[in-house]
């Protein structure tokens, strides 16, 4: 039979998926000889199994039993029992910490007799009505689903009467007439009485617990997070100890050092007479952890002395949680902490120093994401800048702009150059342009998972949210801050969603010392932090195997990109390069009635793109890069077509005869489609247009030429966008091959260069067997493969649901951001597959958005890619990705 029930001697910490984290970790401890109250563990198993029948499984309560009556032999009492009561606490503790699970039940076993046996107990009255009255509102709360409220009022109503507001002046017969109280809000509110069997209290509390895993706030957290639905909660039942004794007990957290800075020393709260949550409540005022040292020196010796163990044992930060009953310590709970990107990179490196681990185990103490938020640009601290407010650091980043509290003036104002942010209470579906025209999202309610604060995350906005200090009033449209300041529409502001700091005015950005760094400068070095990252990214770029280039259209980006550490260019679009004073000529090209009219076009495009490439391939000399030909659709390239119907119109209307435009309007008509991004684009256009791609491949070799002659080492790589079938891309290839002959002839350079192609429809990659036959590599253009696979294009779909799939947890993240594995990745994985099988050795990249997100990194690392290619500020955290996926 199943075993559903382990005593804390029974388990260890890499026991998580059975007995949740905490359990894992309170069996760790208790292993460790660590003073942990004994108890045991309901395992994840019987959660499981209790929310697929709706019954308790076999056996279980009898197991339960067994546990129990051990637990009772060994502390010498029985729960709940009248005059020497045994109480227990009961925590849940799933295998991931999450949102919505049963908060704990504290003293369960106290009853109307127990209660006078453990004042008896402990020779103090007042302690026990105390722990009654704390069991009775957890009980209700969690267990009844009473409104804490009714509990609060009742208690405040009581401290008030004493005119007091701090509960240690209420006495003995305060608190058991609180107790009576509590028992008719119960009664009121639940309807039935607070259950006076200690067992029945016990077996409640558990079975809430496990139905606490489906509250909808878990089963959206779970979605969002990518949690398995069927992993179940444990249940932890743990003798009690009691800081509320008196004052030589207490309770407190602390941290094994800093987790801002990763700084040693000695972090923590403490309070005096006081029980569990109450440390982090805000009941009464904490004291610091160093202050233990004079109240009880022997607690806080053993406590540091514990702290160190842990610190060595776990060889990493750990928060704890710890009570003192009586001067005696007892600890309740550790875990490795949390901690903030700076702290991540300083603490990984600091414990390499101290022999606790290797570089290899370094480099995955950290993420990408954290070092995307180091590259963040940040306020300038020394700039007297006045903060107004402050609130929930929701999505990192500096945002200045002009205050706008509605979504339309945010879209108004920065379609006419200005910056702005948004202010909203909170926001809806209905703010998504606004937020995407803003430069920072402010709200004044709601917290991390709140609609703003998950939307902005997922567009990489900045975004301070639930300032609850600030009053946003939307029809006066003005938004007041505490001290009487009032900030008007238009007003700037500045945000920082790094610390969620609200600033007057605009406060200056830096660029963020991290940066400074990637970009050469000597003297950012002497930063701490800085040495720490440097260390990390040399020990990832030892280790990783993939690749990282970048993503850039001009010598400007390839430069910093070089910098920042990119191994070549893995997309190089060219449709940029048709822009500007240069529209011209590409109208001409696509109206060009005749064949000598459109090659004289393109003959006149051809020594501009060209030396557009020279500068490319000369910032990148030395490495591959890819260039891909003409990708959008030409009507792009051309006048609106609504705006030139007006115009055409109007000059009708007036008996204007307007040649030009009449012509253009038809060649737009005609051009014009229902679906763009499914139309005539990419390979396609290379096949319809005539001389369109050889001249673009006729400029890239020129200019390859060209740089070989000054010495130079191109290494150029064609790629053929949009390609479904190897036919479409046979046609083009025979193309490039004969410019590449012409080339070679007039310039006298033999070069070598590779013609590709991307995989960006789910067709090729269904045949990229047949098309590596004439392909010599792949690029998967994940950004359209998402599109293409889904059935929605991007710019569609993103304002118009993507918020409610994010809400409802339909996706974790944007399939845009990270990529959708079991999809889009699968034909990723198909590609290539098919693909090597045909041409071993094919070279394979990424050159979709993708390429710079963490999670992609290491389904593209582990799929087997030779390279990932991102933006030119994604690189170093491509590096340290590609480097962990590696490790
Ligand atoms: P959470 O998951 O919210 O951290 P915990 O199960 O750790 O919840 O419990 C909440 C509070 O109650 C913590 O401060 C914890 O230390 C305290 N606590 C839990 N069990 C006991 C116990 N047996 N004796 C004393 N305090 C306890
Ligand atoms: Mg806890
Ligand atoms: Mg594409």
């Amino acid at each position: 039979m199943t075993k559903f029930v382990f005593d804390f001697a029974e388990g260890n910490r890499d026991m998580k998926d059975l007995l949740g984290g905490k359990g894992a970790n309170l069996a760790e401890m208790t292993n460790l000889g660590l003073p942990v109250p004994p108890g045991f563990t309901i395992t994840t198993e019987a959660c499981h199994a209790f929310l697929k029948s709706g019954r308790e499984p076999e056996g279980l309560s009898e197991e339960v039993s067994t546990h129990l009556e051990a637990l009772e032999a060994r502390m010498g009492k029985k729960l709940g029992q009248s005059d020497n009561p045994l109480l227990v606490s009961v925590r849940s503790g799933a295998k991931f910490s999450m949102p919505g699970m049963m908060e704990t039940v504290l003293n369960i076993g106290l009853n109307d007799q127990s209660v006078r046996g453990l004042a008896a107990q402990a020779g103090n009255e007042r302690f026990a009505f105390d722990s009654y009255r704390r069991l009775i509102q957890m009980f209700g709360k969690t267990v009844l689903g009473i409104h804490g409220e009714y509990f609060e009022e009742a208690i405040d109503a009581a401290k008030h009467a004493k005119g007091t507001t701090n509960d240690l002046d209420l006495d003995a017969e305060d608190l058991r007439s609180l107790v009576e109280t509590y028992k008719d809000v119960v009664i009121k509110h639940a309807g039935r009485e607070f259950p006076q069997e200690p067992r029945e209290q016990m077996d409640l509390a558990v079975k809430a617990v496990f139905e606490s895993w489906n509250t909808d706030r878990a089963v959206i957290y779970r979605r969002q997070e990518r949690i398995p639905g069927d992993l179940g909660t444990a249940v932890n039942i743990c003798s009690m100890v009691f800081g509320n004794l008196d004052m030589t007990s207490g309770t407190g957290v602390a941290f094994t050092r800093d987790p801002a800075s990763g700084a040693k020393g000695v972090y923590g709260d403490y309070l005096q007479n006081a029980q569990g949550e109450d440390v982090v409540a805000g009941i009464r005022n904490t004291i610091p952890l160093a202050d233990l040292e004079e109240i009880d020196k022997t607690s806080y010796d053993e406590l540091m002395n514990i702290m160190s163990t842990l610190e060595g044992h776990y060889k990493d930060l750990c928060d704890i949680e710890f009570t003192v009953e009586r001067g005696k310590l007892w600890m309740l709970q550790t875990r490795v902490g949390k901690r903030t990107a700076a702290a991540a990179f300083r603490i990984a490196t600091q414990l390499v120093d101290q022999g606790l681990i290797d570089m290899d185990e370094a480099i995955q103490r950290v993420t990408g994401a954290q070092l995307a938020q180091l590259m963040f640009p940040r306020f300038d601290e020394s700039s007297g800048m006045k903060q107004i407010a402050k609130g929930m650091n929701a999505s990192p980043g500096a945002a200045v702009g002009r205050v706008v509290f509605d979504s339309y003036t945010a879209v108004k104002w920065s379609r006419s150059g200005e910056k702005v942010i948004l202010v909203r209470r909170e926001t809806n579906p209905d703010d998504l342009n606004g937020m995407i025209a803003a430069e920072g999202i402010l709200t004044s309610r709601g917290g991390k998972t709140s609609h703003a604060a998950v939307v902005a995350r997922g567009m990489g906005k900045t975004c301070v949210c639930g300032v609850d200090s600030i009053d946003v009033d939307t029809k006066s449209r003005v938004m007041r801050a505490p001290g009487g300041v009032v900030v008007q529409e238009g007003d700037v502001i500045s945000i920082d969603g790094t610390s969620g700091k609200v600033y007057l005015g605009e406060v200056p950005v830096v660029a963020s010392p991290v940066v400074r760094f990637f970009e050469g400068d000597e003297t950012a070095v002497g930063d701490e932090l800085v040495a720490a990252v440097a260390r990390i990214m040399e020990h990832a770029d030892s280790k990783r195997r993939m690749a990282v280039r970048t993503n850039a259209d001009n010598a400007e980006d390839s430069e910093r990109a070089r910098r920042f550490g990119a191994q070549g260019i893995g997309l190089c679009r060219t449709e940029h390069m048709f822009l500007g004073e240069r529209r011209q000529l590409v109208e001409d090209l696509i109206l060009a009635d005749t064949d000598e009219e459109r090659d004289s076009r393109l003959a006149e495009l051809l020594p501009l793109q060209r030396a557009d490439f020279v500068a490319i391939l000369e910032a990148m000399d030395g490495l591959p890069v890819t260039i891909r030909l003409l990708d959008p659709p030409l009507h792009e390239f051309l006048p609106d077509i609504t705006e030139l119907s007006v115009r055409v119109a109007v000059a009708e209307a007036r008996g204007e005869e307007r040649e030009g435009d009449l012509r253009m309007l038809q060649a737009v008509s005609r051009l014009h489609e229902q679906n763009p991004m499914l139309g005539l684009r990419g390979v396609r256009l290379g096949v319809v247009i005539p001389g369109l791609f050889a001249m673009q491949s006729r400029a890239i070799l020129e200019a390859a030429a060209e740089r070989a002659k000054a010495g130079g080492d191109p290494q150029v790589e064609i790629m053929v966008p949009l390609v479904g079938a190897v036919q479409e891309f046979e046609t083009v290839k025979q193309d490039i091959i004969q410019v590449a002959r012409d080339v070679r002839a007039e310039t006298g350079v033999f070069l070598d260069f590779l013609v590709g192609t991307m995989i960006e429809l789910p067709r090729a990659a269904l045949t990229a067997d047949q098309i590596a036959e004439a392909a010599e590599f792949f690029s998967f253009g994940t950004n359209d493969l998402t599109q293409t696979t889904w059935g929605f294009s991007r710019d569609d779909v993103e304002a118009a649901f993507f918020s409610a799939y994010l809400e409802k947890g339909i996706f974790g993240v944007s399939p845009f951001e990270s990529i959708d594995r079991e999809g889009v990745g699968e034909l990723v994985r198909i590609g290539v597959e098919k693909g090597r099988l045909m041409r071993p050795g094919l070279k394979l990249g990424v050159c979709g958005e993708h390429g710079g997100d963490p999670d992609s990194v290491h389904f593209f690392d582990m799929v087997g890619l030779d390279y990932v290619s991102c933006s030119p500020f994604r690189v170093p955290v491509a590096r340290l990705e590609a480097g962990r996926a590696s490790g």
